[in-house]
């Protein structure tokens, strides 16, 4: 029988989804790139850039293939499914489940059929299953039952190389002028030129936009950078803007690579000898752990989730997230200039500088979610609502972290070289050049106490708190940068 088979702009592989049973003389293949996706929001351009150009990459490949290709744009996905429909006289619409409770009911009501959702390495009854038998949804537990299951990195049912986790060596701060080997740059082809047109974008050469750029960005990145990733992966600094990160995180989150070719290269390249095992296992961990674990999280928790503002958060998003100018806070100034250029910062920067930012100021969750999806070239629905809500801004009460992350300037500066340029002393929490992320870290501490009083994983820091001789002075000195940062002054 013949089929209109859906694929949305992160399903983009052959062998999985929908595509994986598809037959060229059978099945018309269908693509809607919607004004809700292109300019429903304040989305960047280089991430437009990215998925439209690697969605129309991927269609021409299909169209190679022999298959009847339709690529249009349209309002809404559902207009221009039913734009394909009327063409190809009413044929049956399958598609993958989507990665999204939004996109997933609009589909469901206009009568797609469904085939399992295989672009992650758990189904999802597995994961409910698993979250449904536990007391606490601890990344960890999960993490090594994956091991396990999947047999990653395990020997006779032991942890290879000892221990479940290296993390402690996986702390370094960054070397000094660390350089580092170059990154891969891709060159532009003639549909990336259409569509940068379109988007009147001038794309920076650091993201492909196919399935061989994306082989290559994981080859470059299994060559030249693996066995330093671990100890370097929670570093910041301004002289490299990925130390050794993989940069994979959009090509598998488009699919152009499906997470289970990165976990068998990953174990190629271990077992060849001179990857140590904390690189190995931290970067394995991304994937079959965290990655997992935040999808699995995302449908386990349900569609209000995202609603979530235990700590009752209502400041409005501050404007230094869109304009670096509006502060003199080296560390934020320079991570939204990156953001700026190339959509992209490593974790760490995403959690413990933009995250704890909004955490400390009590930014509105959501309006700072939102801010997150726009920004981040692989900033999908899935992975930023549990990543914000539950352990950026802690904003579910602990349902998924036992603590909040919030931290003062001591851990930046710690990690990053970002002080030594700054305005303000990380060690001071109060006076005109305190570091605001020092004051603000006590301020948030003392105006939650009584919520995390009962939490024993805190109590540690509240008892530091009591401690504090000159907390009347930083209380006001917390209300002054609070005033500055709303006003683009700090
Ligand atoms: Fe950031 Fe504070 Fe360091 Fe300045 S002193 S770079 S604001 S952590």
């Amino acid at each position: 029988m013949k089929r209109i088979i859906y694929i949305p702009f992160d399903h983009l592989h052959r062998k999985f989804g929908a595509l994986k049973d598809a037959d060229p003389k059978k099945d018309v293949i269908a693509f809607v790139q919607s004004a809700r996706m292109s300019t429903g929001r304040n989305w960047h351009k280089e991430r437009l850039f990215f998925l439209i150009s690697s969605a129309r990459h991927f269609a021409k490949s299909l169209e190679d293939e022999g298959f009847t290709v339709e690529y249009l744009k349209a309002a809404t996905t559902i207009d221009g499914l039913n734009t394909i429909s009327k063409k190809h006289k009413q044929l049956p619409i399958i598609c993958a489940e989507p990665s999204s409770f939004r996109q997933f009911d609009a589909l469901k009501k206009h009568g797609v059929s469904f085939v399992d959702n295989d672009f992650f390495l758990t189904p999802r009854p597995l994961f409910t299953q698993w979250a449904g038998g536990q007391k606490s949804f601890l990344m960890e537990s999960f993490y090594r039952a994956q091991r396990v299951r999947l047999g990653i990195l395990v020997e006779a049912g032991k942890p290879t190389g000892g221990a479940w986790n290296f993390d402690k060596e996986n702390r370094l701060p960054p070397p000094k002028k660390y350089v580092g080997p170059k990154y891969l740059e891709h060159t532009r082809d003639e549909i990336d030129k259409e569509v940068a047109k379109e988007l009147g974008h001038n794309p920076t050469k650091n993201w492909g936009t196919t399935r061989k750029a994306a082989l290559a960005q994981m080859k470059n990145f299994f060559d030249n950078h693996f066995g330093e990733f671990g100890p370097l992966e929670d570093a910041m600094t301004t002289d490299n803007w990925a130390l050794h990160h993989s940069l994979l995180s959009p090509y598998i989150n488009n699919n152009l690579l499906h997470p289970s070719e990165v976990v068998s290269a990953a174990g190629k390249a271990f077992a060849k000898g001179d990857v140590p095992i904390e690189s190995a296992e931290g970067f394995i961990r991304q994937l079959i752990g965290w990655r997992e674990y935040v999808n699995g999280m995302y449908w386990f928790l349900g569609p209000d989730y995202r609603d979530n503002n235990q700590l009752k958060a209502t400041r409005a998003l501050l404007p230094l997230f869109s304009d670096p100018s509006k502060t003199q806070m080296n560390c934020i100034k320079a991570t939204v200039t990156d953001i700026n250029e190339r959509a992209w910062v490593h974790h760490i920067p995403r959690l413990m500088l933009l995250s704890n930012l909004a955490l400390i100021t009590g930014t509105n969750p959501q309006a700072f979610l939102d801010w997150m999806r726009e920004v981040f070239i692989d900033a999908s629905e899935w992975v930023m609502v549990p990543n914000i809500i539950g352990m950026g801004v802690h904003a579910d009460g602990g349902q998924m972290m036992t603590k909040p992350y919030a931290a003062g300037g001591a851990y930046i500066s710690r990690m990053s070289n970002y002080c030594k340029g700054c305005s303000y002393n990380p060690k001071l929490r109060v006076g005109e050049t305190a570091c605001p992320f020092t004051t603000l870290y006590w301020d948030f501490l003392d105006r939650h106490k009584e919520a995390f009083a009962k939490n024993h994983r805190m109590s540690q820091t509240l008892f530091g708190l009591k401690r504090l001789s000159d907390l009347p002075e930083l209380k006001e000195r917390a209300q002054d940068v609070l005033k500055g940062l709303d006003k683009g002054l700090i």
